[in-house]
């Protein structure tokens, strides 16, 4: 933690700036190269969204309808990064969106089918069927659910008479159970002992779940490698929640479905009713972190820190999508914005998402670099397989829909977007948009995406010389700009220029 709080290389150079009374968009700097004996294969991209969610790469996908459902938020978590869905959804739908993502590896079912001993073996068998369950293990647990044995597909097979006999008369008493393990030790237990099905039951012995094999190995062995897990081996998953009473009800069904992390969702986090939710959340889910904002100024994110938060979400109108600085005149350029939160926290263990206005896999070095643990995108991420929608056709292009949560379409469609931006008119005329509806072109699946811009995050690393997120903070240090020197950064003096997987080109 002190090294984290020690004066930085690039505390110089904003220091000068800011001086100036200047403040800095990714446009306006670049990052110093060092010497290197750092390989871009060879760096590390583990950092956190929050104080107490690990992520594998510092990437998340952004709250916004037309980017994060379930859909997206499994393919995040498969490549390391997170999802977090979006408000946009009722309550029940967000939270059904959300246990989605979280059964989609369930390595542990905490509430798995049981069976009786006096149950009939065909009674059984017949539900199985009936239910189109697919699996045969069943924990037999007795009125006080205390586990007393197990039956198998084994046990099925080989019992000739099944509508004699009970499921008492063919199951196995041979079990191993264990109190509460996480999926690393389970993965041990069942190798160690030969076991397919590991019970699991609490401190009173009571039967709480099981683990099955098949899931656990999966987890443990290459399949699951790089995937952002939870404790029990799920996905791990976020979703954003507003600051109104309804949202008390929100967070409660989505900590009934195991949301890893809440996040304060308003266009305006330096504010009372973000600052009552916050608390609200920690005293009533202490174990769920949560993120809030959207901040942009050094004092904002310490009050935030001070009521409690585990991360603060930077940015306030840099999106692509936002028009909250033309409309309304405020505003903080993204870089400047996100050192002046991070700084101001440093050490805390409060982590910084920086939110907004990546256009380039290059920002995401520079974002992390200033301060950032993470960033969240929105516009990269939408016009993929996993982003909500469907495939439009216009001038013989497949495109997308990607908009502005405080655009009129999504505001108009739902509630929760006209909160966001404290509005609460319910027709075009009586709503204040502060962003806009585009199509965007499809671009496939979003592991192509996220392959190049983590490639091009380590390729930075690789320049400076940093073998992980924290050398690269220690390390960073920037040059400030022209316009001329920006010219010179894309390709120029060019007459065609072909789409590269990470560069636009001019067709
Ligand atoms: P992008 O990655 O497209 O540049 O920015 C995405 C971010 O823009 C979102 O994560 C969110 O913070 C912000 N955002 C989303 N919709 C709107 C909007 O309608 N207005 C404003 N001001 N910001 C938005």
């Amino acid at each position: 933690m002190s090294s984290k709080r020690a004066k930085r290389k690039c505390d110089d150079f904003f220091k000068k700036q800011s001086k100036q009374g200047l403040a800095l968009g990714f446009g306006d700097i670049r990052l110093r190269t060092n010497f290197s004996e750092i390989l871009p294969d060879e760096t590390h991209l583990g950092s956190y969204f929050s104080r107490n969610v690990a992520i594998n790469i510092p990437i998340i996908s952004s709250p916004m309808d037309t980017v994060t459902e379930s859909k997206m938020a499994i393919a995040m978590a498969k490549f390391g990064g997170l999802g977090i869905i979006h408000k946009g959804l009722s309550p029940e739908e967000q939270a059904a969106q959300v246990a989605k993502v979280k059964h989609h590896l369930s390595a542990f079912i905490a509430e798995p089918i049981c069976v009786k001993g006096s149950d009939r073996v065909g009674d059984i068998l017949r539900m199985r069927d009936q239910k189109d369950y697919g699996f045969s293990s069943f924990p037999v647990v007795d009125g006080d659910r205390r586990l007393v044995g197990i039956v198998t597909s084994n046990d099925f097979e080989f019992c000739h008479d099944v509508e004699g006999k009970t499921i008492f008369d063919i199951m196995s008493t041979d079990i191993v159970s264990s109190e509460f393990l996480d999926v690393k030790g389970a993965y041990q237990t069942m190798q160690e002992r030969h076991k397919k099905i590991l019970p699991i039951t609490d401190k009173d012995g009571l039967f709480s779940g099981i683990y099955t094999w098949k899931d656990v190995k999966r987890i443990m062995t290459n399949d699951a490698q790089g995937y952002s897990l939870d404790d029990n081996g799920s996905l791990l998953v976020g979703a954003a929640i507003g600051v109104t009473e309804d949202d008390r009800l929100r967070a409660k069904l989505l900590s009934m479905k195991s949301v890893d992390v809440f996040v304060v969702d308003t266009a305006h986090g330096d504010s009372k009713a973000v600052v009552e939710m916050v608390k609200y959340l920690k005293l009533n889910y202490p174990s769920i972190d949560v993120v809030a904002g959207n901040i942009s100024e050094a004092e904002a994110a310490k009050r935030l820190v001070d009521v409690g938060v585990d991360g603060v979400r930077v940015g306030q109108g840099p999106g692509s999508i936002c028009t909250t600085r033309i409309m309304s005149g405020i505003g903080h350029p993204q870089v400047s914005a996100i050192y002046e939160c991070a700084k101001a926290i440093r050490g805390s263990g409060v982590s910084v998402c920086a939110d907004g206005g990546i256009e380039y896999s290059g920002d995401i070095t520079i974002a992390l670099a200033a301060g950032a643990d993470s960033v969240m995108l929105g516009k990269l991420l939408a016009g993929t397989t996993e982003s909500p929608g469907s495939i439009l056709y216009r001038n013989g292009k497949s495109m997308k829909v990607y908009r502005g949560m405080g655009s009129l379409g999504a505001m108009l469609d739902n509630k929760a977007s006209r909160e966001r931006y404290g509005q609460s008119g319910k027709s075009s005329d009586k709503l204040v948009p502060e962003g806009v509806e585009a199509e965007i072109a499809f671009k496939g699946d979003v592991a192509n995406i996220l392959f190049q811009l983590t490639g091009g995050l380590r390729s930075g690393m690789g320049y400076v010389g940093a073998a992980n997120l924290d050398a690269l903070q220690e390390k960073a240090d920037f040059y400030r700009i022209s316009s001329s020197g920006l010219t010179e950064s894309h390709p120029h003096g060019l007459d065609y220029i072909k789409d590269a997987p990470n560069y636009r080109g001019t067709n």
